[in-house]
């Protein structure tokens, strides 16, 4: 334990009081000691220190001196709580949707320094918070983008940046929805990147044949394993000491991993655009590293990570390149109907910040996300998703664009399809707090019996049904310290979270030896022991007799190691509103409603019955691009 940190503890509160002794307000009452308090409380990442200024009878300034919140999600409470407890004098501020833990530290922390003063914090919880309501908000404008994840800036940036002008909607304070919470992962087929890759060993090279083996479902399926075919034979004359990979390779695992359910000219166009995407992405200000790994259910060393925290890059990238552009983004704008005329669709209503909101448009684009966090609807769709289950979604993804579209004769298609996990924290669902996020070439994955249950390299869908089956439905993931990729120099993995952080709370297990991991854990550290030199042998020959895994890294064998409790969690919803390859709604005959385009995970029938580990970013990319495109094409006409 450091020096500061044990300080820290000694010292919860440090209170540096310019006294000026006991104020009483006009009633007579006693209130506040003047005097700035420091003082602290634990929120999602670790500890939040707040600097609290009190006069007489005001909580005259707040200003948080320290924090690891996750970016994107815990710093939007980290700037808006302060300033509307100072606002309305109050601590009965509401909790920033998807960061409560943060919001209430801040206010904990406010709270003791509130005590610390002498003040009445249970009459401050109760004051009221009343919100001066704004003017209605009616517009008009070319087009209007309802959400701001992934997709939805996206959209707006390329219409913008095609000439069109452009206001886009989100609901929540924060722009990002289920974007900023992802890992990150972006597939994409890169001859560069791939050429610094070691070849992939014969096993995984016969998955890649045995989908030349299949029986084609369509003429197009027929060309694409023959182009395959051909990649493989050009690779084979090569010099052969690089990792291979092809289009065609990464459309028939796109299609083969979704039962052949997906749509294959969606695929296509998909697998087609993510590089010259990821390269548009990098012009607006996304930074990727140089390598390439496997994300959990990716099948392939084909993910692309940004350089630093995860979603937030994409959306801060996005955000900045959408302001310069000139969209107009109006946050705690929620849309609740389409308005259609004669067939078309021409604007939006809704609210914003408590008043009505009105805008019309040439296009609409939804970019709504999917609906695993409403709990109903997916039990509507797939009853086993039931209420037990956490999700790791934002809690805005409720489905709010399927049921607009739906409600102007939208068609919805895959709804059954959906994703879970089987990597969420147990503690609140989320993908936070883990080591080996960096790639499934960094860990592997035991029951609570310390045996491995399944090939970590799998499907997703397969994956959760052999963690469905073990006792509790529980496992641990297994890492150790051999990449730097999953722990920056900061001691931050790659979600954003305090490594230190995550062990001193109990979300993460460390130790200097496997056996001493095992002990932490509660299994038996002999069982734990064979399993990991079974699997490390697995590393050397590269061949896994238990469960045929085929992807993997070094070996896992440099202290010290990491257990990450993992459940499953439901994660993502492949079925949505039909579009187009242009992106246009389609309705139950195919048609296209009129000044209606849609893109993203509130998209159906792209991914079929399972969507491959890194391929959503770059659907919201690749068809919010395009959505964006479209709709200023359509304005100029
Ligand atoms: P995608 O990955 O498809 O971009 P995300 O989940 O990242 O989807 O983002 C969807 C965004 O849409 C979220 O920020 C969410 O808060 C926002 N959103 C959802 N419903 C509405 C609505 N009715 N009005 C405005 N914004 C919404």
């Amino acid at each position: 334990m450091s020096l500061k940190y044990k300080l820290s503890i000694i010292t919860l509160t440090i209170v540096i009081v310019a006294f000026t002794g006991c104020t009483r307000n006009k009633n007579g009452e006693t209130s506040y000691k003047s005097g700035t308090y420091t003082t602290e409380a634990d929120g999602y990442g670790g500890v939040i220190k707040v600097e609290t200024t009190l006069t007489g009878e005001k909580i005259e300034k707040i200003k948080i001196l320290e924090n690891s919140e996750t970016e994107g999600i815990g710093s939007i409470a980290i700037e808006k709580i302060p300033s509307e407890i100072v606002e309305f004098q109050s601590l009965g501020v509401d909790a920033v949707s998807g960061a409560t833990k943060t919001s209430a530290a801040i206010i904990e922390a406010v709270s003791k320094a509130v005590e610390e003063a002498g003040g009445d914090v249970q009459a401050l919880k109760k004051a009221p918070v009343e919100k001066v309501k704004g003017e209605a908000v009616i517009k008009e404008t070319d087009v209007v983008v309802i959400g701001g994840g992934g997709a939805g800036l996206a959209a707006a940036v390329s219409a913008a940046d095609n000439g069109a002008k452009v206001i886009l909607v989100e609901k929540t304070a924060a722009l990002g929805g289920n974007t900023v919470r992802a890992g990150g992962p972006y597939n994409a087929v890169d001859p560069e990147r791939q050429k610094n890759v070691e070849p992939a060993d014969e096993t995984s090279m016969q998955k890649v044949l045995s989908l030349t083996n299949v029986e084609p479902k369509n003429e197009r399926h027929a060309q694409l394993i023959e182009e395959l075919k051909e990649d493989l034979k050009t690779y084979e004359n090569g010099s052969k000491d690089y990792l291979f990979d092809s289009l065609a390779l990464h459309k028939l695992q796109t299609y083969d991993g979704g039962d052949y359910i997906g749509k294959l000219d969606f695929i296509e166009v998909l697998v087609d655009e993510s590089l010259t995407t990821s390269e548009w992405m990098a012009e607006n200000g996304v930074q990727w590293t140089d390598e390439i790994s496997t994300v959990p259910g990716g099948l392939w060393p084909r993910a692309h990570l940004p350089v630093n925290a995860a979603g937030y890059d994409y959306i801060k990238a996005s955000e900045n390149t959408a302001r310069e552009l000139g969209v107009e983004i109006l946050l705690n704008t929620k849309a609740t109907e389409l308005i259609i005329e004669n067939g078309t669709v021409v604007g939006i209503k809704g609210e914003s910040d408590g008043q009505n909101m009105e805008i019309r448009a040439k296009v609409v684009i939804i970019a709504t996300g999917g609906f695993a966090a409403n709990i109903e609807m997916r039990k509507e769709y797939d009853p086993s998703l039931t209420e037990n289950l956490p999700t790791t979604n934002s809690p805005a993804i409720v489905g709010d664009g399927i049921i607009m579209a739906q409600n102007v004769g939208a068609n919805l298609i895959g709804m059954e399809y959906i994703q879970s996990l089987p990597l969420g924290n147990p503690k609140d669902g989320t993908l936070n707090g883990w080591i080996g996020g960096a790639g499934v070439e960094y860990y592997y994955q035991v029951n609570k019996e310390g045996k491995r249950f399944m090939a970590e390299d799998g499907r997703r869908d397969t994956m959760t049904a052999a963690l469905l089956a073990q006792t509790d439905a529980m496992s641990y993931v297994i890492s150790s310290t051999n990449n730097d990729v999953d722990i920056n120099e900061s001691g931050i993995n790659i979600w954003g979270d305090n490594v230190d952080k995550l062990i001193q709370d109990g979300i993460v297990f460390r130790a200097d030896t496997i056996e001493g991991l095992a002990e932490q854990i509660g299994i038996d550290p002999q069982v734990l022991k064979e399993t990991h030199d079974t699997f490390n042998n697995y590393v050397k020959t590269g061949k896994d007799n238990d469960f045929g895994r085929t992807l993997f890294g070094e070996q896992i064998d440099k202290a010290p190691f990491y257990a990450s409790p993992r459940v499953p969690t439901v994660h993502h919803t492949m079925g949505g509103i039909e579009i187009d390859l242009e992106n246009h709604v389609l309705d139950a005959n195919g048609k296209r409603i009129p000044g209606l385009l849609a893109a993203g995970e509130v998209t159906g029938g792209i991914h079929g019955s399972n969507r491959l580990g890194g391929n959503a970013l770059v659907d919201i990319h690749v068809f919010g691009k395009k959505a964006g495109e479209e709709a200023a094409r359509i304005v100029k006409d």
